[in-house]
């Protein structure tokens, strides 16, 4: 990683370059990230009994769940080219499945590639996160 051009605007050049791919990669890497996370679900789900009554759910007496600040609605389907919208946690204008992202994936998400994600137009978490 030395060949480096001596000069100030190619090596500014190259800089913007690295800059706008590690953002895209960040991106997918969110997406990848959701997209593990429903396959996981659906494994589980695979293995589940089926339905009756349930053992109550053990959950750790220390440590409690934060509340999700943010939700990822996913596509209609992989490959749809409707990109998945990022909404605030609690807006009610989701028709599919969402998944609880933390503020600095919505942020990721909302920064990168609009391909991937989109904006909820009702809750606007673009503002919401001080993107706008
Ligand atoms: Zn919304």
């Amino acid at each position: 990683m030395t060949d480096l051009p001596p000069d100030e605007p190619r090596l500014r050049q190259i800089l913007a370059h690295l800059d706008r791919q590690l953002a895209e990669t960040e991106t997918v890497g969110v997406y990848l990230r959701l997209q593990r996370d429903a396959v996981r679900q659906a494994l589980a789900a695979t293995d589940r009994p089926p339905p009756g009554p349930a053992p109550a759910p053990a959950r750790p007496a220390v440590e409690a769940p934060r509340p999700a600040e943010y939700m990822v609605e996913q596509r209609l389907q992989a490959g749809h080219p409707l990109a998945a919208a990022v909404h605030v946690a609690g807006c009610r204008q989701t028709e599919r499945e969402t998944r609880a992202v933390s503020a600095g994936d919505a942020r990721q998400a909302l920064t990168g590639d609009p391909k991937f994600f989109r904006a909820c137009d009702f809750c606007q978490p673009r503002r919401v996160l001080g993107l706008e």
